[in-house]
């Protein structure tokens, strides 16, 4: 099993809190990933640690075997740690396929004067990307019925999804999941998670951060536990159901 991501002692203080305490995780290619705990455990804090929204106070982050925890988000995209955002990139006046369209060209190396004088290999590249769009939007349901609804028009699923596809125009080998159930009914949980095998199913490697422990327990091959900034459980699903210091945390006991 080849290891993607790993961190070691992993530190994000903030003033006097600790928000994530020395971290060990390590995430395998190929898996689904869980990242789970109680409100305020500090899982957002690790994702944008991951990311490189946040910068760590300690420890390391290695990607593909380097360390990356000093780079920026967008280099860090551009190796294929990529992470979807709560509808905050989402423009809701354009089409779920426009939407898709914005996010290639953010990441497209397309050199500007090929653009301008539009070549022959440009028009090619834009072809390639068209399709690709209409693929991706495929891919998570919303074509080709609902590409060109514009997205404030979409249900509060398919533009869950629609952030998704747009995560997938970065071309990740690494997808950062946050909270993609949040806010959904369980038909719309469940196609939701339907992508999600299929995203493992082409070889991407997830991480879930999320709420709902049903999608987590049935979709993740491993889930770490985060409490108050430590990792308190890392294991399987039927490891993690039955840890005392899991149920403890989500208890409150
Ligand atoms: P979770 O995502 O598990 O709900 P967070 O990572 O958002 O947890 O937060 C972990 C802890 O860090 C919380 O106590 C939160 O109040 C604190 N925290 C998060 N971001 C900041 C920040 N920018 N400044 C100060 N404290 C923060």
């Amino acid at each position: 099993m080849t290891t993607l991501l790993e961190t070691h002692g992993l530190t994000k203080r903030f003033d006097g809190l600790l928000a994530v305490d020395d971290l060990d995780l390590r995430v395998d290619e190929g898996e689904i990933f869980g990242l789970i705990g109680p409100n305020g455990s500090g899982k957002t804090t690790t994702l944008h640690l991951l990311t490189g929204f946040l910068r760590p106070t300690g420890g390391t982050v290695r990607y593909e075997g380097r360390e990356v925890e000093r780079l920026r988000p967008s280099v860090r995209a551009s190796q294929g740690l990529v992470r979807t955002f709560q509808l905050t990139n989402v423009f809701f006046t354009f089409t779920a396929l426009d939407n898709v369209r914005h996010t290639q060209h953010l990441h497209a190396s397309d050199s500007v004067l090929s653009s301008i004088f539009q070549t022959p290999g440009y028009r090619a590249e834009r072809r390639r990307l068209r399709a690709r769009a209409h693929e991706l939007l495929e891919l998570v349901g919303l074509a080709p019925e609902r590409r060109d609804v514009l997205a404030g028009n979409l249900s509060a699923g398919e533009q869950r999804r629609l952030e998704v596809a747009m995560a997938l125009a970065a071309d990740p080998r690494l997808l950062l999941l946050d909270e993609p159930a949040s806010g959904l009914n369980i038909e719309e949980t469940q196609e939701l998670e339907g992508v999600v095998t299929e995203l493992r199913d082409r070889g991407i490697t997830v991480i879930l951060v999320e709420h709902n422990m049903r999608m987590v327990l049935g979709l993740c091959t491993r889930i770490a536990v985060l409490n108050f900034g430590s990792k308190i459980a890392d294991g399987t699903p039927a490891e993690i159901s039955a840890d005392e210091s899991v149920v403890t945390a989500y208890l409150g006991a």
